[in-house]
């Protein structure tokens, strides 16, 4: 019990410095912990030996029992090779080495039974093996100790090096040794009860050395079950402490505009899923706590008016808000859109975009802080610094994943401050400790902790603030947020930290980063120094801290009430992979479309049928409707694309000629105002083909066309031609969705094809999405680290997820502090966990 799992892996027996900095680079195992986490890719049965007559060229691992007959040197181009002939009763094979000849030499015992074990290469009408693991057959006999070898993950520089499988199995073997295989519980009892979970003990043991089948189930499942069950702990937690610490406005009437909007003039019957967002939305906003709230809706399922009616709440209390959006051409839709509704409403409404001219700028810039302008829609130039509301109280950000998390929390500090910043540390202290004592005697102990071990830069420092050398009140290690800063001054909202040793290390620095990143939205300005900064030349720091404080203006932002954010999203995202990606937000889901559309039919067609669907178009054409030819545009092969855009720009121009048909072409490589130039012509209903590539993929609302062609379907992921689906089906007409491909396909394109063909549901379609590419590749889950998982899978592992999610909720709910006894092993836990933090739960 007394080996602490922190040891730094270099200590362990047979390990020693080459070896240590190998596993520190190539795994990342830094300590005995990392050590034991490195959990086996796959298990091979070692109870099974293979007869050189039964091996197969599908050059699998395999363990042959044999003797080695002699050794041959054959030269090769560089240097020789070392052969060794190997036979059973059954026949013969080739044993390889290519470096360690020697040590091969002088240490085989020719004639006595080895057990081999590698992978067989069919070379020269006979199987060969290169470097196998060789063990006399005595030794192994008495080494087995499980049927159920496990492999590790390995690189091909570990090989290399000699870390062979058998080497960190024998480094595991050796860790196992040193701590007993005595592991500190992670579960609670009752948890362990419910599930009749193994161990920790028995799982690690297990996950390493399985007895059988049975026990590596289990172990695996225990594993699993945890690694998802404290994840989903951090994230419902964060999500508890975000509502009891980040105060909103409390939009607690709702007046005339909604209500007129509501009962004169609703163009619509809301749907059912509609109506039950907008109550959701409601009681967010009605509650102190700042809303974010995440918004999923398929294409066409009618989030605008959702928006639209939650603005008008805030309207009704006196606030102002707004509505993000990714590209021009989207903010500008939705802008014409509001501004019907607007108008009979009497409410003013702006739109500002990266080519708004200079003079309008500047009224939209006064009017916004005087408070005149109620709403105002745009692109990312809201967030310039210029664009200050005067009360901003919600934000809305259309197509979220298309904005990077910096600037989507550019906009909580749009709004000036509403109470002094010394007031606010002081709630968030006492909220602390009234609503989450434990959490806040954590604080405390770390804060003590941190106190006894300062470092001798952080004791000059504050020597010098103390000794108010600098004419401003620091204070020391406080907490601000969940954040124990080094110093911080209340009036300016500075903080300073001093970075000891430790923040060399690569995930304090990320943390750090975020960290910064926190305190910046909640209006801290933070300086860094390094510790020999400080020891070097400590005039020169107070200096520049002093300098700092100048420049900056007193009581700004500190306390500023954020504005309740909505994020939107068509893009849909699978229960499992929300909840880990998105956990710590709220959900809303519109799963519903409204009445009366007619669901989008989906053919699949080889290219060579397209004779007859110029035929279908011109049918179309011929009724009035319109049509998008989409072609792929990737990256890579960007001229490529080009060239395959503009060659089907040229055939579709000869087969529906001038006059008769008018075409509009949108691409990348056009300017914005000959782009918008196109789309608007096509908007109007003045051309008849739009031929574009996937610049239309995002929210473009023309209902009159009814046609979607996507050439080259197979080149398209599954949410993108989901997305371009959706560009249709928006009128009351019929619509088409045309899937032209070659007749080389792969498998998967195969099933994406099919899908699409099958479903128009968007959560299906994201579902086999996911299967089909792993989470790795879903839109917007890029950065969130949810793959950075050690053993469960977010696709493979759903039911366990939601298991762990059931779990975490039921713990929070009935102990949201972990203060119960029984949570004790939970809450050690997880303050354990916290100190080598995952970050990612930061990013929403
Ligand atoms: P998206 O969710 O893709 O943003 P929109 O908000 O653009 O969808 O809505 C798509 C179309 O459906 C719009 O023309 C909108 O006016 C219409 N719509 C929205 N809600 C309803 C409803 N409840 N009944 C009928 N039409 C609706
Ligand atoms: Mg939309």
């Amino acid at each position: 019990m007394s080996v602490n799992l922190q040891t730094p892996i270099d200590y362990l027996k047979g390990v020693g410095p080459n070896r240590a900095d190998l596993l520190r680079s190539e795994l990342g195992i830094h300590t005995y912990q990392d050590l034991i986490n490195l959990f086996p890719n796959r298990y091979l049965d070692r109870t099974k030996y293979y007869k050189i007559s039964e091996l197969q060229r599908n050059n699998a691992e395999v363990q042959v029992i044999g003797t080695i007959v002699g050794f041959r040197e054959v030269a090769q181009k560089r240097g020789k090779r070392l052969v060794a002939d190997f036979k059973d009763d059954t026949g013969m094979m080739e044993l390889v080495w290519f470096r360690g000849q020697k040590w091969i030499r002088d240490s085989i015992n020719i004639g006595k039974p080895y057990v081999i074990f590698g992978k067989t290469n069919w070379f020269n009408g006979k199987f060969s093996m290169p470097h196998p693991e060789l063990e006399l057959q005595e030794e192994h006999e008495k080494n087995l100790r499980s049927a159920m070898q496990a492999i590790y993950p390995s690189t091909e520089k570990l090989s290399n090096k000699g870390i062979t499988n058998r080497v960190v199995t024998k480094i595991m073997q050796q860790l196992f040794l040193e701590t007993k295989g005595h592991f500190v519980e992670t579960l609670s009892d009752s948890i362990k009860g419910e599930l009749k979970l193994l161990s920790k003990s028995e799982a690690l043991f297990n996950i390493h050395f399985p007895k059988h089948q049975d026990l590596l189930s289990r172990a695996q499942f225990r594993l699993k079950f945890e690694e998802l069950f404290y994840i989903q702990l951090q994230l419902i937690l964060k999500n508890l402490i975000h509502k009891s610490k980040i105060k909103g406005f409390v939009f607690d009437k709702v007046g005339n505009y909604f209500n007129t909007f509501y009962n004169e003039q609703l163009p619509f019957e809301l749907t059912n899923a509609q109506k039950r967002v907008l109550k959701e939305i409601r009681s967010d906003l009605g509650s102190n706590a700042q809303m974010n709230r995440l918004l999923q809706g398929d294409v066409g399922s009618g989030k605008t008016i959702v928006a639209f009616m939650s603005m008008l709440m805030g309207l009704d209390n006196d606030f102002q808000c707004c509505l993000m959006a990714p590209t021009e051409i989207l903010s500008v839709q939705h802008y014409n859109g509001l501004k019907k509704w607007c108008k009979t409403l009497d409410i003013s409404i702006s739109l500002l975009t990266g080519s708004t001219k200079t003079s309008d700028r500047r009224i939209i810039h006064e009017n916004l802080e005087n408070g005149n302008l109620q709403i105002l829609i745009g692109t990312h130039a809201l967030l310039e610094d210029k664009v200050k509301f005067k009360n901003l109280g919600l934000a809305i950000i259309d197509e979220q994943h298309r904005f990077g998390v910096k600037q989507r929390s550019k906009l909580w500090k749009k709004s000036p401050s509403q109470s002094s910043q010394r007031e606010d540390a002081k709630i968030v202290l006492n909220r602390y400790r009234t609503a989450r004592p434990s959490t806040y005697k954590l604080m405390k102990e770390l804060q003590q902790e941190n106190k006894k071990n300062s470092t001798e830069a952080e004791r000059i420092l504050w020597e010098s603030l103390r000794g108010k050398k600098l004419d401003a009140k620091f204070r020391r290690q406080h907490i601000i947020d969940e954040f124990i800063v080094d110093f911080v001054n209340l009036e300016k909202n500075l903080v300073i930290e001093v970075d000891g040793g430790y923040h060399n290390l690569k995930e304090q620095q990320e943390i750090d980063e975020i960290r910064t990143l926190i305190l910046k939205d909640l209006g801290f300005k933070v300086i860094r120094f390094s510790n020999e900064q400080v020891i070097a030349d400590i005039d020169s720091v107070l200096n520049s801290i002093g300098q700092e404080l100048k420049s900056l203006p007193s009581g700004e932002v500190g306390g500023a009430v954020p504005p309740h954010i909505l994020v939107m999203t068509a893009t849909p995202i699978p229960r499992t992979l929300a909840m880990s990606v998105y956990g710590d937000l709220d959900i809303s889901v519109i799963d519903e479309l409204p009445a009366g559309r007619k669901p989008i039919k989906t053919v699949h067609r080889y290219d060579n049928n397209r004779l007859k669907v110029f035929k279908f178009m011109k049918d179309e054409i011929a009724k009035g409707r319109q049509i998008y030819v989409v072609y792929p545009l990737i990256q890579e092969s960007e001229t490529m694309d080009y060239k395959d855009l503009m060659d089907g720009y040229e055939s579709i121009s000869r087969e529906f000629p001038m006059p008769y048909y008018q075409i509009s072409i949108v691409h990348g490589k056009m300017k914005a105002v000959d782009k918008d130039y196109e789309m608007q012509r096509f908007a109007e209903g003045k051309t008849n083909i739009m031929v574009a590539t996937t610049v239309i993929e995002v929210g473009v609302n023309v209902p009159n066309a009814s046609v979607m062609v996507i050439e080259s379907a197979e080149r398209f992921g599954l949410s993108q031609l989901h997305q371009l689906r959706g560009r249709v089906g928006r009128g009351a007409e019929q619509s088409y969705c045309i899937l032209m491909t070659s007749h080389k396909l792969s498998n998967d394109s195969k099933t994406r094809l099919e899908t699409m063909v099958r479903s128009s549901d968007g959560f299906e379609i994201a579902e086999v999405d996911l299967k089909l590419r792993g989470p790795g590749d879903i839109m917007g889950t890029q950065q969130s680290g949810v793959l950075n998982l050690r053993i469960a899978d977010i696709v493979k592992d759903k039911d366990i997820l939601e298991q762990a999610r059931y779990y975490a909720k039921s713990v929070l709910k009935l102990d949201p502090s972990l203060g119960l006894a029984k949570h004790k092993v939970i809450l050690n836990t997880y303050r354990q966990m916290s100190k080598y933090r995952n970050i990612w739960n930061y990013i929403s």
